[in-house]
């Protein structure tokens, strides 16, 4: 994965009931489960560095995201590089999707769509969904958040923490 652009949907996890003020004036609580995430990357760094943001749990506190993502476990996301913004397209797909509970308004402040997040009990895997990724059909590639950068504590020493994340 590089630096180039694209479409991801970030997946996090939630263990008990908490309530999160999103922005300034908004509390959310968000139930137990998974959640997902739908954006879009085309600055500096890409997809890749926009994903590694998301892992961080130590960071400015600015999009809606990242104050769930400080709050909760970031796990990881699938992410393909196509050369368009698909963020609202995605949006519509995982509404329309069995099990997906949107969290309404959620990241989609300047866009017309019922919101960019979607709760579900169960751990979903969007690799099935290939035709999230546009023309040419394509299954998603998904990066997991380095170990370290969760708050669960992993078996594995830190050198082959660092392998399974390089
Ligand atoms: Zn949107």
């Amino acid at each position: 994965m590089d630096a180039a652009p694209g479409t991801y949907v970030f997946l996090l996890h939630n263990k008990t009931p908490i309530a999160v003020r999103v922005g300034r004036l908004r509390e959310i609580l968000f139930e137990p489960g998974y959640y997902l995430y739908v954006g879009s990357a085309f600055g500096p760094g890409g997809v890749r560095a926009r994903v590694l943001r998301h892992c961080r749990r130590q960071k400015s506190l600015h999009w809606h995201i990242d104050y769930l993502s400080a709050a909760t476990t970031p796990l990881g996301a699938w992410y393909c590089h196509a050369a368009t913004p698909l963020e609202h397209d995605w949006a519509g797909l995982l509404q329309a999707m069995d099990g997906l509970l949107p969290i309404l308004g959620f990241g989609c402040s300047d866009c017309q769509c019922v919101s960019h997040l979607f709760h579900t009990a169960v751990q979903p895997d969007l690799a099935q969904f290939p035709s999230l990724c546009s023309t040419p059909l394509r299954t998603l590639s998904y990066l997991s958040c380095p170990a370290q950068e969760t708050n669960v504590k992993s078996e594995l020493s830190p050198l082959l923490r660092r392998e399974s994340w390089g």
